[in-house]
């Protein structure tokens, strides 16, 4: 939330569910649980310590039906090994332990009728079709709306307006329609047309070939494409201007003074106090928050400029390979697709980004407002140069050290650092889980394939 007095109100609290130490002097993690709860802390009171598999599955089937009585919202169960030394002796894969596993419960459906279906425009243009529902109350929430994905979609469940459609809240916050019953269909019901023009702009939408989303092409003068590109510039996660809202920006918009990101390093005083319900207070929050924002580093406002398909993590592995903007902007689509997480897809896009002479303007503008366009991030400092500029392609999940890392650490001893396997590279550093078409081709093409062991005792010579 953005309101601190909001969240102050709602008196968060938690469960603790691990005890984390070096010596915490328990053998088991029911003992760790214990000793939680004897120091004071909040602990899930619907725990317990199974001898078998048999127990396990006794305590899924006692809790199916129970926990939806309980305070909070449960989806599942998690079943844990209880000896520390097991936990140990299993370890984890690059993503999660594997002494824990999940269980999920079948979500909660109910049945509703279909009033209309609506269409919403993104900032990428992209039109997703809502079914408006006759309101339903589903695992503790009144449900009104729910995302129906695309055209195919719709026609998947052969949806028709006056439908009883089931709904569900499966792992997502936004439910979901999963089907239709078929019996309560009126006989006077008809196929839904799905919209061939924009919605906001009236423009004729298109559909890519291989592509199952409908996107309205007018990316200059839908407002609701305008409006998101700025809306998804100031959050959190991008530029963090929390002084600006949705209202605010499209107040803003409507009297023509926002039309694009950097638009907002031109605003003033002037403008500001014609906005309904500004005062000197608020005029000065929002300078002073964008003001801020030009601090913001290089990978967040990567992600803020909105390039399609260009998320958080992908901006931030892109600031990596391309610490400036304007390295970036000269890429290739062979140095692109070679970046870890970078596809055809994304690559296209960036491509396609930077080839509009709008978008480069808005850029010059932006760098030219101050906005950061480079990392600060420095190459590391030579400690030795014992791997003699030798080139290392690194893979897997490592066991004492990140990959990011281990790239340091190589480029420090004046070893080099490529991301695809071919003829001309030295070595291929493994480690576990590594894709199989990387150790074959390296295989193929008679790399030295090397262990995080053997790669520590080359630092070493
Ligand atoms: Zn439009």
């Amino acid at each position: 939330m953005q309101d601190s007095s909001e969240v102050a109100k709602r008196k968060l609290d938690c469960y603790v569910y691990y005890l984390l130490g070096e010596s915490a002097g328990v053998e088991n993690h029911s003992q760790a649980i214990a000793k939680l709860i004897s120091w004071g802390f909040n602990v899930s009171p619907t725990y317990k310590a199974c001898k078998n598999l048999d127990e396990v599955l006794d305590y899924i089937n006692h809790w199916e039906k129970r926990r939806l009585k309980l305070p909070l919202e449960t989806d599942g169960v998690v079943i844990k090994v209880n000896r520390i030394a097991h936990q140990e002796q299993l370890g984890f894969t690059a993503k999660s332990p594997r002494w824990a596993i999940s269980y999920k419960y079948k979500s909660e459906s109910q049945s509703t009728q279909l009033k209309s279906i609506t269409f919403q425009v993104g900032r990428t243009g992209a039109v997703t079709p809502v079914a408006e529902l006759e309101p339903v109350l589903l695992a503790g929430t009144t449900v009104k709306r729910a995302s129906l994905h695309n055209a195919n979609e719709i026609a998947r469940l052969d949806l028709r307006v006056g439908d009883y459609v089931f709904v569900e809240k499966g792992g997502e916050i936004i439910p979901k329609v999963t089907g239709v019953d078929l019996s309560k269909r009126s006989a006077k019901s008809k196929a839904i047309q799905y919209i061939a023009s924009c919605p906001e702009c009236k423009t004729e939408l298109i559909r890519q070939e291989g592509e199952a989303v409908h996107y309205c092409p007018n990316r200059k003068g839908c407002p609701p494409q305008i409006k998101g590109r700025v809306e998804h510039f100031i959050q959190r996660k991008a530029m963090d201007i929390d002084s600006l809202g949705e209202k605010t920006i499209s107040q803003l918009y409507e009297k023509g003074f926002v039309k694009s990101p950097a638009d907002l390093y031109d605003l003033g005083e002037e403008q500001l106090s014609q906005l309904d319900g500004f005062k000197d207070l608020s005029i000065e929050n929002v300078l002073k928050g964008i003001t801020q924002s030009k601090s913001t580093q290089y990978s967040a406002v990567l992600f803020g400029i909105g390039i399609r398909f260009v998320g958080k993590t992908v901006a931030e592995k892109l600031s990596l390979h391309f610490p400036s903007i304007d390295k970036l902007m000269k890429a290739s689509y062979d140095d692109l697709i070679n970046t870890p997480e970078v596809g055809e897809k994304i690559a296209r896009s960036i491509i396609e980004f930077f080839s509009d002479k709008e978008n480069r303007d808005e850029i010059k503008r932006l760098k030219n407002a101050g906005v950061q366009m480079e990392s600060d991030y420095k190459e590391p400092d030579k400690v030795s140069n014992v791997l003699g500029n030798k080139s290392f392609v690194i893979s897997g999940v490592f066991k004492s050290y990140e990959r990011d890392q281990l790239k340091e650490i190589i480029l420090a001893h004046g070893g080099r650092v490529l991301s695809g396997v071919s003829g001309k590279l030295d070595y291929l550093l493994a480690g576990e889980n590594m894709g199989p078409s990387k150790l074959q081709k390296a295989e193929k093409l008679g790399v030295k394939i090397i262990s995080e062991e053997e790669f520590v005792s080359m630092l070493k010579e």
